[in-house]
């Protein structure tokens, strides 16, 4: 198997003082949004995006 490096950096991000995990990218400047308890936020522009329930 081929060793993939490993990109942290694309995963977390510290925001505030704190970490925080992004999992989603903005569909409107591509950049990675940060994961809060019920939206995602883009920290580049601003884009919110609420967390669909079931
Ligand atoms: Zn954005």
């Amino acid at each position: 198997m081929k060793h993939k490096p490993v990109q942290v950096w694309k995963c977390y991000s510290i925001e505030g003082g704190k970490l925080v995990r992004k999992k989603r990218i903005c569909p409107r400047c591509g950049s990675f949004m940060a994961e809060h308890e019920d939206r995602y936020t883009c920290g580049n522009c601003g884009y919110t995006e609420f967390k669909t329930k079931k």
